[in-house]
């Protein structure tokens, strides 16, 4: 279980495929509300938030970018990887109408872990979709999309 309280900084890691037209508005809103997959983080704390991509299939750049972030982070501001922690996006995680979760999710979560950074999982959830989720409406072994 990981301690949010103790947690300084949040690094939301989005598809890069996705980003190529999304601003990323809905994962802001998700974050600023403590909704969706921000909803356990206490609201009464003020965390630093940044955004990136995973820099394309497979995501190896994740590995990249979080390494550069630790290592200028900490010169520059002290700050410590225990005290960041990672949150894949929904458009990575969550099945949806669009596509599949990404084929590389748990490559991603390795390439986080080798880091020794906490992970976890999803950001902005839409209702309507999540629903659809439940109910099984999203056939991914098929491939078909049942609206
Ligand atoms: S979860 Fe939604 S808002 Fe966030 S990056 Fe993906 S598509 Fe954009
Ligand atoms: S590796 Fe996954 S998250 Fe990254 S661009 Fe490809 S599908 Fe999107």
């Amino acid at each position: 279980m990981i301690d949010l309280k103790n947690k300084d900084y949040v690094v939301v890691v989005q598809c890069h495929i996705v980003k190529e037209r999304c601003s990323g508005y809905n994962c802001e809103r998700a974050f600023n509300e403590r909704t969706g997959g921000f909803a356990a983080y206490p609201k009464d704390k003020a965390y630093r938030m940044l955004n990136l991509t995973c820099g394309g299939c497979c995501g190896r750049a994740t590995h990249r970018k979080l390494s550069n972030l630790i290592r200028r982070i900490n010169k520059a501001e002290g700050i410590t990887k225990d005290r960041i922690v990672v949150q894949l996006s929904s458009c990575i995680t969550k099945d949806n109408f669009h596509a599949p979760p990404c084929p590389h999710l748990d490559y991603l979560k390795r390439l986080i872990a080798k880091l020794d950074l906490d992970v976890r999982e999803d950001t902005y959830i839409d209702k309507k979709s999540e629903m659809r989720r439940k109910a099984g409406l999203y056939n991914t072994n098929t491939g078909e999309n049942k609206q």
